[in-house]
Protein backbone atom coordinates (compact mmCIF):
# COMPACT_ATOMS: atom_id res chain seq x y z
CA UNK A 1 0.00 0.00 0.00
CA UNK A 2 1.11 3.82 -1.04
CA UNK A 3 2.45 5.26 1.96
CA UNK A 4 1.99 9.17 2.51
CA UNK A 5 4.72 11.52 4.16
CA UNK A 6 3.81 14.70 5.54
CA UNK A 7 5.81 17.76 4.89
CA UNK A 8 7.46 20.18 6.66
CA UNK A 9 10.30 22.84 6.26
CA UNK A 10 10.54 22.07 2.32
CA UNK A 11 10.73 18.10 3.15
CA UNK A 12 8.38 14.79 3.40
CA UNK A 13 8.89 13.51 6.52
CA UNK A 14 7.63 10.43 8.73
CA UNK A 15 5.95 11.43 11.64
CA UNK A 16 8.17 11.51 14.91
CA UNK A 17 6.23 9.20 16.31
CA UNK A 18 7.34 6.43 13.33
CA UNK A 19 3.35 5.76 13.60
CA UNK A 20 0.99 5.40 10.08
CA UNK A 21 -3.06 4.82 9.71
CA UNK A 22 -5.34 3.92 7.00
CA UNK A 23 -7.04 6.47 4.53
CA UNK A 24 -10.19 4.17 2.58
CA UNK A 25 -11.76 4.59 -0.29
CA UNK A 26 -15.53 5.00 0.51
CA UNK A 27 -16.71 3.47 -3.01
CA UNK A 28 -15.49 0.20 -1.36
CA UNK A 29 -15.12 0.71 2.20
CA UNK A 30 -11.41 -0.89 2.22
CA UNK A 31 -8.42 1.01 3.15
CA UNK A 32 -6.23 2.02 0.02
CA UNK A 33 -3.31 4.37 1.07
CA UNK A 34 -1.23 4.54 4.80
CA UNK A 35 -0.36 8.46 5.60
CA UNK A 36 1.89 9.44 8.70
CA UNK A 37 0.34 10.00 12.12
CA UNK A 38 1.48 12.86 13.69
CA UNK A 39 1.26 14.53 17.08
CA UNK A 40 2.05 17.23 18.81
CA UNK A 41 5.98 17.25 17.97
CA UNK A 42 5.09 17.17 14.70
CA UNK A 43 2.87 20.28 14.84
CA UNK A 44 5.36 22.00 16.82
CA UNK A 45 8.32 21.23 13.98
CA UNK A 46 5.35 22.34 11.27
CA UNK A 47 4.67 25.95 13.57
CA UNK A 48 8.39 26.20 14.05
CA UNK A 49 9.13 26.07 10.45
CA UNK A 50 6.32 28.74 9.33
CA UNK A 51 7.54 30.88 11.98
CA UNK A 52 11.39 31.27 10.27
CA UNK A 53 9.75 31.15 7.03
CA UNK A 54 7.37 34.05 8.12
CA UNK A 55 10.59 36.01 10.28
CA UNK A 56 13.80 35.35 8.31
CA UNK A 57 13.83 33.19 5.09
CA UNK A 58 13.45 34.11 1.47
CA UNK A 59 9.81 34.57 1.84
CA UNK A 60 9.99 37.88 4.07
CA UNK A 61 12.20 39.36 1.83
CA UNK A 62 9.85 38.80 -1.27
CA UNK A 63 8.47 41.87 -2.46
CA UNK A 64 4.16 41.33 -2.80
CA UNK A 65 4.23 41.45 -7.01
CA UNK A 66 6.86 38.43 -6.36
CA UNK A 67 4.12 36.47 -4.28
CA UNK A 68 2.12 37.04 -6.72
CA UNK A 69 3.61 35.35 -9.37
CA UNK A 70 4.39 32.30 -7.28
CA UNK A 71 0.97 32.10 -6.57
CA UNK A 72 0.33 32.74 -10.66
CA UNK A 73 2.55 29.63 -11.16
CA UNK A 74 0.68 27.95 -8.51
CA UNK A 75 -2.78 27.70 -10.28
CA UNK A 76 -1.13 26.86 -13.82
CA UNK A 77 0.65 23.93 -11.82
CA UNK A 78 -2.94 23.38 -10.17
CA UNK A 79 -4.88 23.48 -14.01
CA UNK A 80 -2.19 20.86 -15.38
CA UNK A 81 -2.68 18.42 -12.79
CA UNK A 82 -6.37 18.98 -11.72
CA UNK A 83 -7.57 15.68 -13.47
CA UNK A 84 -4.80 13.56 -11.49
CA UNK A 85 -5.49 15.52 -8.38
CA UNK A 86 -9.70 15.33 -9.11
CA UNK A 87 -9.11 11.14 -9.28
CA UNK A 88 -7.15 10.74 -5.62
CA UNK A 89 -10.40 13.17 -4.10
CA UNK A 90 -12.65 10.74 -5.55
CA UNK A 91 -10.66 8.03 -4.31
CA UNK A 92 -10.20 9.52 -0.81
CA UNK A 93 -13.90 10.77 -0.10
CA UNK A 94 -16.07 9.18 -2.82
CA UNK A 95 -17.58 12.23 -4.70
CA UNK A 96 -18.44 12.16 -8.10
CA UNK A 97 -15.76 12.78 -10.16
CA UNK A 98 -17.68 15.05 -12.83
CA UNK A 99 -17.80 17.27 -9.57
CA UNK A 100 -14.23 16.86 -8.64
CA UNK A 101 -12.65 17.76 -11.85
CA UNK A 102 -15.02 20.88 -11.77
CA UNK A 103 -13.81 22.15 -8.64
CA UNK A 104 -10.15 21.04 -9.31
CA UNK A 105 -10.72 22.87 -13.02
CA UNK A 106 -12.16 26.05 -11.21
CA UNK A 107 -9.53 25.88 -7.95
CA UNK A 108 -6.83 27.87 -9.75
CA UNK A 109 -9.09 31.07 -10.22
CA UNK A 110 -8.38 31.61 -6.57
CA UNK A 111 -4.70 31.20 -7.39
CA UNK A 112 -4.87 34.24 -9.74
CA UNK A 113 -7.39 36.21 -8.12
CA UNK A 114 -5.55 36.35 -5.06
CA UNK A 115 -1.67 36.61 -6.73
CA UNK A 116 -3.17 39.45 -8.95
CA UNK A 117 -4.71 41.24 -5.54
CA UNK A 118 -0.96 40.26 -3.50
CA UNK A 119 0.31 43.78 -4.91
CA UNK A 120 -2.91 45.84 -4.45
CA UNK A 121 -3.16 45.59 -0.78
CA UNK A 122 -2.59 49.04 0.18
CA UNK A 123 -2.82 51.62 2.96
CA UNK A 124 -4.31 54.57 3.27
CA UNK A 125 -2.57 58.36 3.88
CA UNK A 126 -5.08 59.77 6.43
CA UNK A 127 -5.99 63.44 6.19
CA UNK A 128 -5.66 63.75 10.07
CA UNK A 129 -7.85 66.62 11.95
CA UNK A 130 -4.19 67.35 13.95
CA UNK A 131 -1.64 69.39 12.41
CA UNK A 132 1.82 68.97 11.33
CA UNK A 133 1.68 65.15 10.98
CA UNK A 134 1.97 62.46 8.68
CA UNK A 135 -0.22 59.46 9.42
CA UNK A 136 -0.55 56.12 7.29
CA UNK A 137 -1.79 52.48 7.82
CA UNK A 138 -0.04 49.24 6.68
CA UNK A 139 -1.74 46.27 6.08
CA UNK A 140 0.92 43.62 7.49
CA UNK A 141 0.63 40.33 7.59
CA UNK A 142 -0.63 38.49 10.50
CA UNK A 143 2.02 35.36 10.95
CA UNK A 144 2.36 31.89 10.68
CA UNK A 145 -1.83 30.80 9.60
CA UNK A 146 -3.15 27.43 10.40
CA UNK A 147 -5.53 25.96 8.42
CA UNK A 148 -7.73 23.43 8.95
CA UNK A 149 -9.84 21.76 6.54
CA UNK A 150 -13.00 18.87 6.56
CA UNK A 151 -13.09 16.11 4.52
CA UNK A 152 -16.18 16.82 1.81
CA UNK A 153 -14.03 19.45 -0.60
CA UNK A 154 -10.39 19.10 0.41
CA UNK A 155 -8.58 21.10 -1.88
CA UNK A 156 -11.14 23.53 -2.72
CA UNK A 157 -11.74 24.50 0.72
CA UNK A 158 -7.88 24.58 1.03
CA UNK A 159 -7.46 27.21 -1.76
CA UNK A 160 -9.89 29.42 0.17
CA UNK A 161 -7.50 29.71 3.01
CA UNK A 162 -4.36 29.03 1.35
CA UNK A 163 -4.19 31.87 -1.93
CA UNK A 164 -5.38 34.75 0.44
CA UNK A 165 -2.99 33.82 3.26
CA UNK A 166 0.09 33.46 0.95
CA UNK A 167 -1.11 36.94 -1.03
CA UNK A 168 -1.15 38.76 2.28
CA UNK A 169 2.89 37.65 3.19
CA UNK A 170 1.49 34.72 5.38
CA UNK A 171 3.16 31.59 5.87
CA UNK A 172 1.02 28.34 6.76
CA UNK A 173 0.40 25.00 8.68
CA UNK A 174 -2.18 22.73 7.22
CA UNK A 175 -3.49 20.07 8.78
CA UNK A 176 -5.82 18.53 6.67
CA UNK A 177 -8.87 15.81 7.39
CA UNK A 178 -7.44 12.29 8.75
CA UNK A 179 -10.54 10.86 6.22
CA UNK A 180 -8.90 12.31 3.29
CA UNK A 181 -5.44 13.72 3.35
CA UNK A 182 -3.55 12.41 0.42
CA UNK A 183 -4.87 15.28 -2.19
CA UNK A 184 -3.21 17.85 -0.10
CA UNK A 185 -0.02 15.71 0.26
CA UNK A 186 -0.21 15.76 -3.66
CA UNK A 187 -0.67 19.63 -3.75
CA UNK A 188 1.80 20.63 -2.00
CA UNK A 189 3.92 19.08 -4.22
CA UNK A 190 3.39 21.97 -6.30
CA UNK A 191 4.12 24.37 -4.02
CA UNK A 192 7.31 23.41 -4.12
CA UNK A 193 7.43 23.17 -7.81
CA UNK A 194 6.27 26.59 -7.83
CA UNK A 195 9.20 27.62 -6.24
CA UNK A 196 8.24 28.16 -2.38
CA UNK A 197 10.74 28.54 -0.63
CA UNK A 198 10.91 26.41 2.47
CA UNK A 199 8.35 26.83 5.16
CA UNK A 200 6.03 28.69 3.84
CA UNK A 201 3.54 25.86 3.08
CA UNK A 202 3.92 22.99 5.73
CA UNK A 203 1.20 19.97 5.76
CA UNK A 204 0.73 17.88 9.12
CA UNK A 205 -1.37 14.82 8.60
CA UNK A 206 -3.01 12.98 11.75
CA UNK A 207 -6.13 13.41 13.83
CA UNK A 208 -7.86 16.30 15.70
CA UNK A 209 -6.81 16.20 19.07
CA UNK A 210 -3.38 15.18 18.32
CA UNK A 211 -2.33 17.49 15.69
CA UNK A 212 -4.98 20.12 15.16
CA UNK A 213 -5.68 20.77 18.95
CA UNK A 214 -1.59 21.32 19.32
CA UNK A 215 -1.54 23.91 16.03
CA UNK A 216 -4.56 25.67 17.50
CA UNK A 217 -3.00 26.29 20.85
CA UNK A 218 0.57 26.66 19.90
CA UNK A 219 1.56 30.31 21.11
CA UNK A 220 3.67 30.83 17.75
CA UNK A 221 0.54 30.67 15.80
CA UNK A 222 -1.34 33.89 15.13
CA UNK A 223 -4.58 32.45 13.22
CA UNK A 224 -7.05 29.82 12.49
CA UNK A 225 -8.39 29.41 9.49
CA UNK A 226 -11.06 26.20 10.17
CA UNK A 227 -13.98 24.74 7.68
CA UNK A 228 -15.65 21.96 9.66
CA UNK A 229 -18.23 21.24 12.50
CA UNK A 230 -19.60 23.71 14.51
CA UNK A 231 -19.41 21.75 17.39
CA UNK A 232 -15.41 21.32 16.90
CA UNK A 233 -15.38 25.20 15.25
CA UNK A 234 -16.59 26.38 19.16
CA UNK A 235 -13.66 24.47 20.77
CA UNK A 236 -11.31 25.73 18.12
CA UNK A 237 -12.37 29.10 18.83
CA UNK A 238 -12.15 28.51 22.68
CA UNK A 239 -8.97 27.39 22.31
CA UNK A 240 -7.71 29.85 19.90
CA UNK A 241 -9.42 32.77 22.35
CA UNK A 242 -6.51 31.86 25.28
CA UNK A 243 -3.83 33.19 23.20
CA UNK A 244 -6.00 36.07 20.91
CA UNK A 245 -5.37 34.36 17.87
CA UNK A 246 -7.85 35.66 14.59
CA UNK A 247 -10.00 33.59 13.53
CA UNK A 248 -12.08 32.25 10.00
CA UNK A 249 -14.70 29.64 11.14
CA UNK A 250 -16.59 27.96 8.15
CA UNK A 251 -19.14 25.95 9.92
CA UNK A 252 -22.14 23.40 9.30
CA UNK A 253 -26.03 24.94 8.21
CA UNK A 254 -29.35 24.38 7.81
CA UNK A 255 -30.18 26.24 4.97
CA UNK A 256 -33.68 26.80 3.64
CA UNK A 257 -34.83 26.20 0.46
CA UNK A 258 -37.90 28.62 -0.53
CA UNK A 259 -40.56 27.95 -3.49
CA UNK A 260 -43.39 30.27 -3.79
CA UNK A 261 -46.64 29.70 -5.69
CA UNK A 262 -45.14 31.99 -8.67
CA UNK A 263 -41.39 30.24 -9.09
CA UNK A 264 -40.61 28.48 -12.23
CA UNK A 265 -41.76 24.93 -10.78
CA UNK A 266 -38.96 22.71 -13.12
CA UNK A 267 -36.29 25.24 -12.73
CA UNK A 268 -36.92 24.94 -8.45
CA UNK A 269 -37.41 21.47 -8.54
CA UNK A 270 -33.96 21.25 -10.06
CA UNK A 271 -32.70 23.58 -7.46
CA UNK A 272 -34.13 21.66 -4.77
CA UNK A 273 -32.51 18.03 -5.76
CA UNK A 274 -29.01 19.69 -6.82
CA UNK A 275 -29.42 21.83 -3.15
CA UNK A 276 -29.99 18.27 -1.19
CA UNK A 277 -28.13 15.45 -3.54
CA UNK A 278 -25.52 16.95 -5.39
CA UNK A 279 -21.85 15.38 -3.12
CA UNK A 280 -24.54 13.24 -1.31
CA UNK A 281 -25.60 16.28 0.97
CA UNK A 282 -22.31 16.24 2.20
CA UNK A 283 -21.64 19.76 2.06
CA UNK A 284 -22.09 22.76 3.85
CA UNK A 285 -24.42 24.66 1.95
CA UNK A 286 -26.90 21.97 1.55
CA UNK A 287 -31.21 23.00 1.11
CA UNK A 288 -31.89 20.52 3.14
CA UNK A 289 -35.07 22.25 4.50
CA UNK A 290 -37.30 22.80 1.78
CA UNK A 291 -39.84 25.65 2.25
CA UNK A 292 -43.09 25.17 0.27
CA UNK A 293 -45.93 27.87 -0.41
CA UNK A 294 -48.89 25.56 0.73
CA UNK A 295 -50.82 26.33 -2.25
CA UNK A 296 -48.40 24.26 -4.54
CA UNK A 297 -47.41 21.84 -2.31
CA UNK A 298 -48.73 18.92 -3.49
CA UNK A 299 -47.72 18.93 -7.23
CA UNK A 300 -43.93 20.29 -6.48
CA UNK A 301 -43.91 17.27 -3.85
CA UNK A 302 -44.82 15.58 -7.08
CA UNK A 303 -42.83 16.50 -9.43
CA UNK A 304 -39.88 16.42 -7.25
CA UNK A 305 -40.08 12.89 -6.28
CA UNK A 306 -40.67 11.93 -10.31
CA UNK A 307 -36.65 13.42 -10.31
CA UNK A 308 -35.09 12.61 -7.01
CA UNK A 309 -36.55 8.84 -8.15
CA UNK A 310 -34.66 8.29 -11.31
CA UNK A 311 -31.12 9.64 -9.44
CA UNK A 312 -28.46 7.57 -10.54
CA UNK A 313 -26.63 6.12 -7.77
CA UNK A 314 -22.87 3.84 -8.08
CA UNK A 315 -19.20 4.73 -8.54
CA UNK A 316 -18.24 8.06 -8.14
CA UNK A 317 -15.70 7.79 -10.00
CA UNK A 318 -17.99 7.51 -13.05
CA UNK A 319 -18.97 10.33 -15.16
CA UNK A 320 -22.94 9.43 -15.48
CA UNK A 321 -23.38 8.71 -11.48
CA UNK A 322 -25.52 11.50 -9.85
CA UNK A 323 -25.30 10.33 -6.21
CA UNK A 324 -21.91 8.85 -4.43
CA UNK A 325 -21.38 7.19 -1.24
CA UNK A 326 -21.21 8.55 2.32
CA UNK A 327 -17.65 9.50 2.92
CA UNK A 328 -16.82 7.82 6.04
CA UNK A 329 -18.37 5.00 7.79
CA UNK A 330 -18.98 7.18 11.09
CA UNK A 331 -20.77 10.21 8.93
CA UNK A 332 -22.92 6.92 7.15
CA UNK A 333 -23.85 5.75 10.63
CA UNK A 334 -24.77 9.34 11.67
CA UNK A 335 -26.88 9.87 8.50
CA UNK A 336 -29.30 6.69 9.34
CA UNK A 337 -29.00 7.36 12.57
CA UNK A 338 -31.09 10.75 11.56
CA UNK A 339 -33.52 8.75 9.26
CA UNK A 340 -34.10 7.11 12.44
CA UNK A 341 -34.98 10.13 14.34
CA UNK A 342 -36.83 11.99 11.81
CA UNK A 343 -39.55 8.74 11.76
CA UNK A 344 -39.91 8.69 15.50
CA UNK A 345 -40.69 12.47 15.30
CA UNK A 346 -43.63 11.71 12.99
CA UNK A 347 -42.08 13.02 9.96
CA UNK A 348 -43.87 11.06 6.55
CA UNK A 349 -41.56 8.89 4.55
CA UNK A 350 -41.65 9.96 0.93
CA UNK A 351 -38.96 7.89 -0.27
CA UNK A 352 -35.38 6.48 0.57
CA UNK A 353 -35.15 6.13 4.08
CA UNK A 354 -32.67 3.44 4.77
CA UNK A 355 -29.14 2.35 3.61
CA UNK A 356 -29.20 1.85 -0.49
CA UNK A 357 -28.66 -2.09 -1.13
CA UNK A 358 -28.59 -1.53 -5.31
CA UNK A 359 -26.36 -3.55 -7.20
CA UNK A 360 -24.44 -0.98 -8.64
CA UNK A 361 -23.78 0.36 -4.57
CA UNK A 362 -21.08 -2.54 -4.08
CA UNK A 363 -20.13 -2.52 -0.83
CA UNK A 364 -19.59 1.27 -0.75
CA UNK A 365 -21.52 3.01 2.33
CA UNK A 366 -24.39 4.56 0.30
CA UNK A 367 -27.92 5.58 2.05
CA UNK A 368 -30.85 6.07 0.05
CA UNK A 369 -31.71 10.03 -1.26
CA UNK A 370 -34.31 10.43 1.58
CA UNK A 371 -37.16 12.85 1.50
CA UNK A 372 -39.82 13.50 4.69
CA UNK A 373 -43.07 15.55 4.18
CA UNK A 374 -44.78 17.17 7.24
CA UNK A 375 -42.04 18.26 8.67
CA UNK A 376 -42.22 20.77 11.61
CA UNK A 377 -39.20 23.32 12.20
CA UNK A 378 -39.11 22.18 15.49
CA UNK A 379 -38.10 18.87 15.06
CA UNK A 380 -34.67 17.70 15.20
CA UNK A 381 -34.70 16.77 11.86
CA UNK A 382 -35.28 20.92 10.59
CA UNK A 383 -32.86 21.82 13.21
CA UNK A 384 -29.87 19.38 12.80
CA UNK A 385 -27.30 19.48 10.54
CA UNK A 386 -27.38 15.90 9.50
CA UNK A 387 -24.97 16.07 6.29
CA UNK A 388 -26.50 13.60 4.12
CA UNK A 389 -29.33 13.17 1.01
CA UNK A 390 -32.11 13.53 3.52
CA UNK A 391 -34.71 16.33 2.55
CA UNK A 392 -37.01 17.55 5.15
CA UNK A 393 -40.37 19.53 3.56
CA UNK A 394 -42.25 22.21 5.70
CA UNK A 395 -45.26 24.44 4.38
CA UNK A 396 -45.80 27.50 4.44
CA UNK A 397 -48.60 30.26 3.94
CA UNK A 398 -47.20 33.40 3.04
CA UNK A 399 -43.90 35.76 2.68
CA UNK A 400 -44.21 36.71 6.13
CA UNK A 401 -44.40 32.84 7.57
CA UNK A 402 -41.84 31.83 5.01
CA UNK A 403 -39.08 34.16 6.71
CA UNK A 404 -39.61 33.09 10.21
CA UNK A 405 -39.15 29.63 9.24
CA UNK A 406 -36.51 30.25 7.13
CA UNK A 407 -34.63 31.86 10.57
CA UNK A 408 -35.88 29.74 12.94
CA UNK A 409 -32.93 27.68 13.03
CA UNK A 410 -29.34 28.65 15.25
CA UNK A 411 -27.39 28.57 11.57
CA UNK A 412 -27.28 31.20 9.06
CA UNK A 413 -24.97 29.88 6.01
CA UNK A 414 -27.43 30.09 2.67
CA UNK A 415 -30.57 30.04 1.49
CA UNK A 416 -32.22 29.51 -1.77
CA UNK A 417 -35.83 31.42 -2.85
CA UNK A 418 -37.49 30.59 -5.27
CA UNK A 419 -40.17 33.53 -7.49
CA UNK A 420 -41.00 35.15 -10.25
CA UNK A 421 -41.66 38.56 -8.19
CA UNK A 422 -38.36 40.59 -8.71
CA UNK A 423 -39.89 42.76 -5.76
CA UNK A 424 -40.02 39.06 -3.48
CA UNK A 425 -36.89 38.21 -4.42
CA UNK A 426 -35.26 41.25 -2.94
CA UNK A 427 -37.43 41.59 -0.04
CA UNK A 428 -36.57 38.25 1.21
CA UNK A 429 -32.90 38.93 0.75
CA UNK A 430 -32.73 41.38 2.87
CA UNK A 431 -34.89 39.58 5.45
CA UNK A 432 -33.32 36.01 5.32
CA UNK A 433 -30.70 35.43 8.24
CA UNK A 434 -27.53 33.92 5.72
CA UNK A 435 -24.13 34.58 4.49
CA UNK A 436 -25.33 33.63 1.21
CA UNK A 437 -28.74 34.13 -0.66
CA UNK A 438 -29.40 32.65 -3.90
CA UNK A 439 -32.53 33.68 -6.26
CA UNK A 440 -33.69 31.14 -8.76
CA UNK A 441 -30.59 29.27 -8.39
CA UNK A 442 -28.62 27.19 -6.11
CA UNK A 443 -24.87 26.42 -4.82
CA UNK A 444 -23.14 28.43 -6.67
CA UNK A 445 -19.61 30.38 -5.87
CA UNK A 446 -17.44 32.15 -7.15
CA UNK A 447 -13.67 33.33 -5.86
CA UNK A 448 -14.93 36.76 -6.16
CA UNK A 449 -17.80 36.92 -3.86
CA UNK A 450 -17.55 36.68 0.00
CA UNK A 451 -18.71 33.40 1.35
CA UNK A 452 -19.23 32.79 4.90
CA UNK A 453 -21.81 32.46 7.59
CA UNK A 454 -24.31 34.13 9.97
CA UNK A 455 -24.92 32.70 13.27
CA UNK A 456 -23.57 29.54 14.69
CA UNK A 457 -22.51 28.88 10.74
CA UNK A 458 -19.16 31.19 11.11
CA UNK A 459 -17.21 34.16 11.89
CA UNK A 460 -15.37 35.83 8.89
CA UNK A 461 -15.39 35.41 4.77
CA UNK A 462 -13.48 33.52 2.76
CA UNK A 463 -13.01 34.48 -1.24
CA UNK A 464 -13.90 38.47 -2.57
CA UNK A 465 -11.64 41.07 -1.63
CA UNK A 466 -12.98 40.39 2.06
CA UNK A 467 -11.19 37.55 2.72
CA UNK A 468 -7.56 38.74 2.22
CA UNK A 469 -8.35 41.86 5.00
CA UNK A 470 -8.75 37.83 7.27
CA UNK A 471 -4.73 37.49 7.24
CA UNK A 472 -3.95 40.86 7.78
CA UNK A 473 -3.22 43.43 10.44
CA UNK A 474 -3.44 47.39 10.21
CA UNK A 475 -0.36 49.37 11.60
CA UNK A 476 -0.96 53.43 12.26
CA UNK A 477 2.45 54.94 11.48
CA UNK A 478 2.39 58.60 12.76
CA UNK A 479 5.42 60.93 11.44
CA UNK A 480 6.37 64.31 13.35
CA UNK A 481 6.51 66.83 10.36
CA UNK A 482 6.32 69.86 12.93
CA UNK A 483 3.67 69.54 14.84
CA UNK A 484 4.20 71.49 18.38
CA UNK A 485 6.02 69.47 21.14
CA UNK A 486 2.90 71.00 23.68
CA UNK A 487 2.17 69.65 27.08
CA UNK A 488 3.58 66.30 27.67
CA UNK A 489 1.12 65.21 30.13
CA UNK A 490 -1.68 65.36 27.92
CA UNK A 491 -2.89 63.23 24.68
CA UNK A 492 -1.70 64.82 21.86
P1 LIG B 1 -14.79 18.15 11.59
O1 LIG B 1 -15.09 19.33 12.44
O2 LIG B 1 -15.01 16.80 12.16
O3 LIG B 1 -13.28 18.17 11.11
C1 LIG B 1 -12.71 19.26 10.41
C2 LIG B 1 -11.23 19.32 10.67
O4 LIG B 1 -11.01 19.70 12.04
C3 LIG B 1 -10.49 18.00 10.48
O5 LIG B 1 -9.24 18.27 9.87
C4 LIG B 1 -10.30 17.51 11.90
O6 LIG B 1 -9.21 16.65 12.06
C5 LIG B 1 -10.08 18.82 12.63
N1 LIG B 1 -10.34 18.79 14.07
C6 LIG B 1 -11.23 18.03 14.73
N2 LIG B 1 -11.18 18.30 16.06
C7 LIG B 1 -10.26 19.27 16.23
C8 LIG B 1 -9.75 19.97 17.37
N3 LIG B 1 -10.21 19.75 18.60
N4 LIG B 1 -8.81 20.91 17.18
C9 LIG B 1 -8.36 21.17 15.94
N5 LIG B 1 -8.77 20.53 14.83
C10 LIG B 1 -9.72 19.58 14.97
O7 LIG B 1 -15.63 18.36 10.25
P2 LIG B 1 -15.79 17.33 9.07
O8 LIG B 1 -16.65 16.22 9.58
O9 LIG B 1 -14.47 17.01 8.46
O10 LIG B 1 -16.58 18.20 7.99
C11 LIG B 1 -17.96 18.30 8.02
C12 LIG B 1 -18.40 19.60 8.65
O11 LIG B 1 -17.80 20.68 7.98
C13 LIG B 1 -19.88 19.82 8.53
O12 LIG B 1 -20.43 20.27 9.74
C14 LIG B 1 -20.01 20.90 7.47
O13 LIG B 1 -21.15 21.68 7.55
C15 LIG B 1 -18.77 21.67 7.67
N6 LIG B 1 -18.40 22.36 6.43
C16 LIG B 1 -18.52 23.72 6.38
C17 LIG B 1 -18.20 24.39 5.23
C18 LIG B 1 -18.32 25.90 5.17
O14 LIG B 1 -17.67 26.50 4.33
N7 LIG B 1 -19.10 26.54 6.01
C19 LIG B 1 -17.72 23.71 4.12
C20 LIG B 1 -17.60 22.34 4.21
C21 LIG B 1 -17.93 21.68 5.38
Amino acid sequence: MHRYQMYIDGKFVDASSGKWFATFNPFTGEPWAEVAQGDAKDADRAVQAAHKAFTEGPWSQLNASQRGMLLHRLGELVARDAKKLAEIEVRDNGKLIAEMQAQLNYLPQWCYYFGGLADKIQGAAIPLDKKGYLNYTRHEPLGVVVAITPWNSPLLLLAWKLAPALAAGCTLVVKPSEHTSVSTLEFVKLIEEAGYPPGVVNVVTGFGQDVGGPLVEHPLVRKIAFTGSDANGRAINQAAAKTFKRVTLELGGKSPNIVFADAKMEDAVNGVVSGIFAATGQTCIAGSRLLVQESIHDAFVEKLLALAKIARLGDPSKMETQVGPVTTRPQYEKVLSYIDIAKNEGAKLLMGGGPATRPECGSGWFVEPTIFAGVQNRMRIAQEEVFGPVLSIIKFKDEEEAVAIANDVRFGLAAGVWTGDIGRAIRMAERVQAGTVWVNTYRAVSYLSPFGGYKDSGVGRESGIEAVHEYLQVKSVWINAGAPTGNPFILR
